[in-house]
């Protein structure tokens, strides 16, 4: 029988393992500080726990880390890392460096059941929900992982699809018997599922950045079927509902499809809808993926879209693109190429 992976326990759950075991009470503060503060890979680097203890441990528990498959870097420096999960299954993590700042993007499923039309991810489909340990596995199993500064939940998945260990993982990092990073460094994407999301306001105090792509429900449907189910003006009236303070930042993301999504009318039906609630827009570029009619607006076309939004009051940016040419660009990624790989293999 495998065994159980000790990383990616919350300090409460390492509290019960020390029970189950009849270990001192103080032995899960241990555990958690060699995984998440010392980082060691092996139950045989807990210097503290007694040796008794930790052949104990060891019986039945690991670290449970696991290593990046392949990594693949851009011209521009952002890399890709692709880590294997159980059964085959891949999932993949972009690192993107910039003057300021060293951010991962991660993952917290692999493949997406969302079905959003312009997302490589959602082409794939879904193969299975990430536990909070191999969604934090991601951040300490990279070659940069000490100088990381920024997390953004905006890899492969629906995060809200998968709230339970979404929640957990923010934890460990922002706990301080965890990683105890500021939850401001943290910013989780969705692209709006009711529920989950007033959860996720709730029980954390992270950065969260709606997907909206199309102010007018018709035309967000085709793009986002979630609309059909908690329509974006539900989710800016859920978002309303809540004091966000000074710190905390809402954001929308808005990706821009030529001819589609960058009229004026559109940038003007948007400012209206996000209107009294204080939030930002970021504009992002479309990459291109196969078998969609969509195509990226241009660049002066964005700017135009801004300049509106600004005239209204409505802080937007323009996101710059990193990683495209090694897909690990906003909406690129996906590992459906090396399921079939593998499934080829194996039949
Ligand atoms: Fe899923 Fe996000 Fe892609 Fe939509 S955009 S299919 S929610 S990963």
């Amino acid at each position: 029988m495998e065994k159980e992976a000790l990383f990616g326990k919350t300090l409460k759950e390492l509290q019960g393992v020390a029970k189950e075991l009849v270990f001192p009470g103080f032995t899960a503060k241990q555990i958690a500080d060699w995984l998440y503060k010392k980082k060691v890979s092996t139950i045989d680097e807990m210097l503290n726990i007694s040796i008794k203890n930790r052949e104990i441990l060891n019986e039945k528990y690991r670290v449970g880390l696991s290593a990046y498959d392949k990594v693949q870097e851009s011209v521009d420096g952002t890399k890709k890392y692709l880590f294997r999960t159980g059964n085959n299954l891949f999932l993949e993590a972009a690192y993107i460096p910039s003057e300021n700042r060293k951010t991962l993007c991660v993952s917290s499923q692999v493949g997406c059941k969302m079905g959003c039309l312009f997302c490589m991810t959602g082409k794939q489909g879904f193969q299975k929900n990430l536990t909070a340990g191999e969604i934090v596995n991601q951040m300490v199993s990279i070659e940069e992982k000490d100088e990381l500064t920024n997390l953004v939940y905006m890899g492969m998945g629906e995060p809200m699809d998968n709230i339970e260990q979404v929640l957990k993982s923010l934890e460990i990092i922002t706990s301080d018997w965890g990683f105890a990073w500021s939850p401001r460094r943290i910013n989780v994407s969705t692209i709006g599922v009711g529920p989950a999301m007033r959860r996720f306001i709730e029980e954390s105090e992270c950065h969260l950045a709606i997907s909206m792509h199309s102010p007018y429900n018709q035309q967000r449907k085709e793009l986002m079927p979630i609309e059909n189910v908690y329509p974006i003006e539900q989710i800016i009236a859920i978002l309303k509902e809540y004091d966000f303070g000074r710190q905390r930042r809402i954001s929308f993301e808005y990706i821009m499809f030529e001819g589609v999504n960058d009229s004026v009318e559109h940038a003007r039906e948007l400012v209206r809808l996000v209107s009294g609630l204080k939030s930002r827009v970021n504009l992002i570029k479309f990459h291109p993926i196969p078998d969609t009619p969509l195509r990226g607006s241009s660049h002066q076309k964005m700017e135009e879209f801004q300049n509106v939004l600004e005239k209204k009051g409505v802080t937007a940016t323009i996101r710059k693109s990193r990683g495209e040419d090694i897909y690990a660009a906003c909406g690129l990624l996906s590992t459906k190429s090396k399921i079939q790989k593998n499934e080829e293999k194996d039949f």
